[in-house]
């Protein structure tokens, strides 16, 4: 190989490098909220986090990566540990806006920890600890999901609502359509148990989703008090 060759090739294995450094390994976000009373109410029930009931909202479950075909990706990056540390700025929104609710009561830590080493390691590449919770809580913040819903005469008062009217409600408020997920309370009704709205690879932007969760709600659901 002439002189020529040698420096394309330089070239070509030194842009492979740059590219394989700088692309994503998932193709969107999914942000998963969840609403407490549905949490609650199921024969599992829960436990309310050390520092109180949280608000009448939702909450975040997580921000994660996801492929095109409905996969995942988990656990990417045994080495990251999660580390408290990186989110002492962050920890009253935490509180109020991504409550822990499983048992025995608890601050949180154990819930971020998991969501950060099962679903944020995967998204490393895109944002570090402190940013991609910081990030979650922006994107929870922006979809202003209850006002949305109770706007559209939509309460949280143990009424069944429609799913059409669910989804189009949140289609119009946000501008792109949701999933939605349902569980049933111990009488056996469906209701309305967590929202996933999809967001692009920065994890900034609302995007239509790529592929919907299968969410098992009917045609009728129940909004939950809590
Ligand atoms: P994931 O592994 O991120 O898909 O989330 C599922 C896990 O998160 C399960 O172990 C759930 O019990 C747990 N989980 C879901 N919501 C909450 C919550 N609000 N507080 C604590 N753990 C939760």
């Amino acid at each position: 190989m002439g002189v020529k060759g040698w420096a394309i090739l330089k070239f070509l294995m030194f842009q492979s490098l740059f590219v394989s450094q700088s692309q994503e390994d998932f193709d969107f976000f999914y942000l998963v909220v969840q609403w407490p009373g549905a949490y609650c109410d199921t024969k599992r029930s829960c436990c309310y986090p050390t520092s109180g009931k949280p608000d009448a909202d939702f909450g975040i479950h997580g921000l994660w990566p996801n492929y095109k075909d409905g996969s995942y990706p988990s656990n990417c990056d045994p080495d990251s540990q999660f580390d408290r540390s990186q989110i002492e700025d962050l920890l009253s929104g935490m509180k109020k806006n991504w409550p822990t609710l499983s048992c025995p009561s608890n601050e949180g830590f154990n819930f971020w920890e998991h969501e950060w080493e099962k679903h944020g390691t995967c998204s490393e590449s895109v944002m570090d600890q402190h940013d991609y919770f910081k990030n979650t809580l922006k994107l929870k913040d922006k979809a202003n999901l209850l006002q949305i819903l109770t706007n559209s005469g939509i309460n949280p008062d143990d009424g069944f609502y429609d799913l059409n009217k669910i989804t189009k409600a949140i289609k119009d408020g946000i501008g792109f359509t949701p999933g939605l997920q349902c569980n049933k309370d111990p009488e056996r009704n469906s209701q309305l148990y967590q929202i996933y709205l999809c967001v692009d690879t920065s994890g900034s932007e609302f995007i239509e989703c790529p592929v919907l969760p299968r969410g098992r709600c009917p045609s009728k659901l129940q909004f939950a008090k809590f």
